[in-house]
């Protein structure tokens, strides 16, 4: 962590001195505004029972339960509590649980895995977008996830320092992307174009290594957009473009340039553009778009969905479309409906019409990003989870399916890493529906999905890939690992300064 400069440092304390009641969350958070859900009945029992199987094996092991669920032993009990409720559908063993040498050499064993986040964020030193702190203030009371309880959030958490550790040290993250999003509203862009590129040099920088990626927003439509594309291409070269068709997805009310991928007039010679630069992913937020949102805007409905996908990618073979969140639409407590839906029809909106689209189109260049497509509904509902994943890796390919997280609005994506590590989707759902298994940690789906799959995107060379072994951060977890007060797990280095 001396990669950080003093004032970085002086915001972050270790993790030691705080307390985590539990290693992964028990509650989801919605779309737009963040806030939690209700808890649901199954979420209140996965608690409960968490809560029981800790405070046992945490007294058997000499333990403070809180201590417990530090370790790599209570992050696997929180598994097992999460099978007692929805069924088996996570690989675990109660002797993990029960057996701390065990559960830690699983994750030293697993602490190495090539895994490349394309789809994280942090917000711009000068943002006033005050609802996102409220979201993990909330999430963390609601106790979504354990590194934020007990503390109040500050915007700091939001801020590059936080976001640093969190993704670095906290998870097993070994390389990731800074995303942003874009407004009518300068000030509310999350960063703008150039701070993004600003935190891949300086990251590269600290490092020594590729470790970061960075995406430029485009917005079609609004005055100069053109011109701004070709200044970042030049000036900026960022790694790809995202752009959000529904306009502005932050302030949703000020969207007055919502637009389609298939726009032959206004896209087309934006994607000409990527081709000559060389280019080749085109990254478009889709999804999370619950009914209530769609009541209340429902004028960007019809851009929310994946209907402009298939043309797009048919036209511009020579591009990689690749759709955040897989156009995944029932965020916060809409899951149930996603999963009453998947049980009467076997479709989820609009997951299954992005699965589609390949057979559809006879295309082989569209992408499914996780993002909170597999953060919400691990938490929410794994079954509705694992049908996704079914879906996805049936429909798109297993070798077009990417690892992302959204991280951090909800802290750091270790426990994101873990459900997929251990999630399988059930037998029955596999013969009913013909979804292939998901396989170990690390066999050859997990693998291309937690990162060969982006290698290959972003040219992620061999080169490059050795450098992570001994860069300043992989110095720096050695160092942790060997000196650091008695860390069990690599989930929680330091955790951010509560603010008096
Ligand atoms: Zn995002």
């Amino acid at each position: 962590m001396s990669l950080l400069d003093p004032k970085e440092l002086e915001q972050l304390i270790p993790a030691e001195s705080n307390s985590f009641p539990s290693p992964i969350p028990t509650q989801f958070v919605s779309s737009d505004e963040f806030l939690p859900g209700p808890q649901t009945e199954n979420q209140m029992r996965v608690e409960a029972r968490m809560k029981a199987l800790g405070s046992a094996l945490a007294k058997h092991q000499g333990l403070s339960r809180r201590r417990f669920f530090k370790s790599a032993a209570g992050m696997a009990a929180a598994f097992v509590a999460m099978n007692d409720v929805y069924g088996p559908l996570f690989n675990v063993s109660r002797a993990e649980a029960a057996t701390p040498d065990m559960a830690n050499e699983r994750a030293r064993s697993l602490a190495d895995q090539f895994i490349m986040d394309m789809h994280t964020h942090f917000l711009r030193d000068d943002t006033r977008l005050e609802g996102f702190v409220r979201s993990r203030e909330a999430v963390g009371k609601a106790g979504w996830n354990p590194a934020l309880s007990n503390k109040p959030q500050t915007i700091d958490d939001l801020k590059f320092a936080n976001y640093f550790k969190e993704i670095y040290f906290d998870s097993d993250t070994k390389v990731a992307l800074i995303s942003g999003s874009g407004s009518e509203e300068p000030r509310d862009w999350f960063l703008t174009n150039e701070m993004k590129l600003d935190a891949r040099t300086k990251v590269n920088r600290l490092t020594g290594s590729k470790r970061m990626f960075s995406h430029a927003i485009f917005m079609p439509g609004m005055p100069g957009w053109m011109d701004k594309v070709d200044h970042d291409i030049a000036v900026l070269k960022p790694d790809s473009f995202k752009g959000y068709t529904v306009g502005d997805n932050t302030n949703k009310h000020l969207a007055r340039h919502p637009w389609r991928l298939d726009d032959e007039k206004l896209l087309y010679p934006f994607y000409e553009k990527l081709v000559k630069a060389g280019l080749s992913n085109v990254c478009v937020h889709k999804g999370l778009f619950p009914p209530e949102t769609a009541a209340k805007f429902g004028n960007l409905l019809p851009y929310a969905d994946v209907r402009d996908v298939g043309k797009a990618a048919k036209d511009w073979p020579q591009l990689n479309f690749i759709v955040y969140h897989s156009g995944f639409r029932y965020t916060g407590g809409a899951y149930k409906v996603g999963m009453e839906q998947f049980d009467k029809t076997g479709r989820i909106d609009w997951v299954t019409d992005l699965a589609e689209i390949p057979e559809k189109f006879g295309v082989k260049n569209v992408y499914g990003d996780l993002g909170q497509i597999f953060a919400q509904s691990t938490v929410a509902e794994p079954r509705l989870c694992a049908a996704m994943m079914g879906q996805l890796v049936k429909g798109l390919g297993v070798d077009h399916v990417v690892w992302g997280t959204d991280a951090v609005w909800t802290g750091a994506p270790q426990w994101q890493i873990e459900a997929l590590r251990r999630l399988e989707i059930p037998e029955d759902m596999q013969k009913k529906y013909g979804y292939a298994p998901l396989g170990a940690a690390t066999g050859k789906v997990k693998q291309m999905i937690f990162g060969e799959n982006s290698a290959r995107l972003y040219k992620y060379d061999a080169r490059q890939r050795a450098e992570l072994a001994t860069d300043k951060i992989a110095l720096a977890r050695s160092d942790y690992e060997r000196d650091g007060p008695g860390r069990t797990n690599m989930r929680y280095g330091y955790v951010v300064k509560p603010t008096a």
